[in-house]
């Protein structure tokens, strides 16, 4: 292997790679590296001649020329960065042109190298143009153990269904499985209607790898471009007439049977865009228990109403008997159940996932009990925090500890929404960051809310 090494040890867990080119549309994966790249502190550590991998027909080395004189020539290579976390181990960023020949030989290549410096785990990062509306975030994912499974559903990713041309991605990823490498490949699906980058996918890409990797990265400034950027989207295909047509179409095939209009097909959620768009109807905001569902159970006729009652009861039975992550196997009245037809209720899906995961969380640790404060303190202490809680300083209210709960609830909410989405035909995956985006962050305040009361009022 011809490599170049800057650092005097490189020493890392995980690994994110990205390939240029064809498994990197809409350059989504450059920004979101980028992005890491300058929110955590990175440098160059190795650099890997690519040797016979590329051809010229597919990649020309990139020549300057000064006054008659050749200043530099610039080989394909791939470079390897070392970059720190917050609060944990240093990890690997490796990227460069998607090989031309020998994917074979260089994907072994690649995972041996990477092995030598201590990598068990190598997340690859690909970008692709996608049935999906500009509002849309989803993220699908390959996996190839079941640890990697329980990852990419945590971290609200949809499971790819796909046929069709390959990227280098499935060669590295059948070289780590021989090489005993977890791999997992992160796809993010970017409207093919756009010509310039998603902010709002490129924060949401970021987030989920920050999620695999242990930190939360900070997006505020890419949900603020995205922001702009959607209101001028939005007049642009109100002036478009054939564009307008092809996403009423786009509305139409999804109304066709499964699978046969597209067998790689995303499912796009066309009503639910029209509907957000079209009907502004002010959220409703919850002012005590008689809440947001009070509210909306108004308008629910006896039978709509009986449909959520029999979904909450049954995921509270699922979480009470500790059976949440398998929620998907586990019998039940499909035809009565609104996380399986949300269409059966007139209730948002996101405030129906919601509701049910708040009811299962409330259920799954309905005190502060030892075991509650035990796993609590483990969970900070696995995340790097100093803090640690009693069941005395979050009953009295400290401001260390309450942050601390309110993190828990947040995040046993979140984990809730990426269990639900492998459940019923739909599955729909929901993430609170995207939430707040949309404008529901009181609702999702309220719910944590209402978990941390409900635990505080069983305690004492
Ligand atoms: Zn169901």
């Amino acid at each position: 292997m011809n490599i170049e090494v800057f650092s005097d040890s490189i020493r890392a867990r995980s690994a994110i790679l990205h390939s240029s080119g064809w498994p990197a549309a809409g350059g989504l994966v450059e920004r979101t590296i980028n992005e890491l790249k300058t929110a955590l502190s990175c440098k160059k550590a190795a650099v890997w001649g690519l040797d016979h991998y590329w051809r010229i027909d597919a990649y020309r080395p990139h020549v300057q020329v000064r006054n008659g004189q050749i200043k530099s020539l610039e080989w394909p290579e791939f470079a390897f960065f070392e970059c720190s976390r917050p609060s944990g181990e240093p990890f690997l960023i490796g990227s460069g042109p998607e090989p031309a020949s020998f994917w074979g030989a260089f994907s072994v290549e690649l995972l041996r190298q990477l092995k030598a410096w201590g990598c068990h785990e190598v997340f690859l990062l690909g970008s692709m143009l996608d049935e999906v509306l500009h509002d849309e975030t989803i993220v699908s994912c390959i996996v190839q153990d079941e640890r990697g499974w329980n990852m990419a559903v945590e971290a609200g990713c949809e499971l790819t269904d796909y046929e069709g041309p390959a990227a280098i991605h499935s060669a590295v990823m059948q070289a780590a499985e021989s090489e005993g490498v977890r791999c997992l490949s992160l796809w993010a699906h970017l409207p093919f209607y756009l010509n310039e980058p998603s902010e709002l996918v490129a924060a949401h890409f970021l987030r989920t790898v920050g999620r695999m990797l242990g930190f939360k990265p900070n997006v505020s400034h890419l949900v603020a471009a995205w922001k702009e950027r959607r209101a001028r989207i939005e007049s642009s295909i109100e002036e478009n007439g054939e564009l307008s047509q092809t996403l009423e179409a786009m509305k139409q095939r999804k109304r066709e049977p499964w699978p046969e209009h597209r067998p790689a097909a995303k499912i796009v959620r066309m009503e639910e865009y029209l509907r957000r768009r079209h009907d502004h109807a002010p959220h409703l905001e919850p002012e005590d228990d008689e809440g947001e569902e009070a509210q909306e159970m108004n308008k629910l006729t006896p039978e709509q109403e009986s449909i959520f009652n029999y979904t909450i009861d049954h995921f509270k039975e699922v979480s009470r008997q500790n059976r949440f992550p398998e929620n998907n196997i586990i019998d039940h009245d499909e035809s009565r159940c609104a996380v399986c037809h949300p269409e059966l209720v007139p209730i948002e899906p996101f405030v129906i996932y919601l509701e049910v995961v708040t009811q299962a969380v409330k259920m799954r640790r309905p005190s502060v009990d030892d075991d509650f404060v035990e796993m609590m303190n483990s969970d900070l202490a696995a995340m790097g925090e100093e803090t640690r809680v009693s069941r005395e300083s979050l009953l009295a209210g400290e401001e260390e500890a309450v942050e601390a709960w309110k993190e828990w609830a947040r995040d046993a909410l979140a984990t809730g929404l990426g269990l639900l989405s492998i459940h019923g035909p739909e599955k729909r995956a929901f993430d609170l960051d995207d939430a707040e985006d949309e404008g529901m962050g009181e609702l999702i305040e309220s719910k944590i809310g209402e978990v941390m009361a409900a635990q505080k009022k069983n305690s004492l």
